[in-house]
């Protein structure tokens, strides 16, 4: 209890950013704490929705997906593939749009980075209308890959972003108003 009162206590909301009426969570200071992100990871993969053998590589999504992902695969002896917003990977690549609450959004992989058949744990930070995380796995899917499973560290309440997942195997480490 103490341990995740600790972990708690090193997110931080902020309000009104990055637009009036979002309630921002931030991380960026569990990072920033050894002890926390040794609290972090071991929560993460007392969680995980999968066993290890039952996936290859972890993937992570922009930007503090790269975090967490790379420091877990590295526990778990895991490969790591990065989840990019559009424009920064060099071709080929293979692209997804999805719906934003106002426009839309564009993530990318590379193609042949791993091999078609390999089984990848999703990860982020935070799942809030799931629409990343859905075009994350589009994005495997169609280079023939299969996702074994999603995991967040924070879902956000009210929002439904698990359900566009119900597919597949889910854990998130808290719930968020
Ligand atoms: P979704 O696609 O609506 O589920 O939004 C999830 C993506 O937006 C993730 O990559 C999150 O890191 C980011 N995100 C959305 N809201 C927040 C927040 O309050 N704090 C940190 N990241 C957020």
């Amino acid at each position: 209890v103490e341990d995740e009162q600790y972990l708690c206590s090193l997110i931080r909301t902020i309000p009104d950013f990055p637009a009036k009426g979002i309630l921002f969570r931030d991380f960026i200071p569990v990072f920033a704490d050894a002890r926390g992100m040794d609290l972090l990871l071991e929560a993460f993969v007392r969680a995980l929705p999968v066993k290890p053998e039952e996936f290859d590589y972890i993937a992570g999504l922009e930007a503090r997906g790269f975090l967490l992902g790379t420091a877990l695969a590295r526990q778990l002896g895991k490969g790591f593939i990065a989840v990019r917003k559009a424009g920064k990977l060099p071709p080929k690549t293979v692209s997804q749009s999805y719906e934003l609450e106002y426009g839309t959004a564009t993530v990318e992989i590379e193609k042949n980075l791993v091999p078609e058949g390999s089984r990848i744990l999703i990860v982020d930070d935070l799942i809030a209308t799931g629409g990343t995380a859905w075009a994350a796995m589009k994005l495997f899917e169609e280079v023939g890959c299969t996702v074994a499973g999603f995991s967040f560290v924070m879902e956000l309440d009210g929002l439904h972003g698990l359900d566009q997942l119900s597919h597949y195997p889910t854990s998130s480490l808290m719930v968020m108003p």
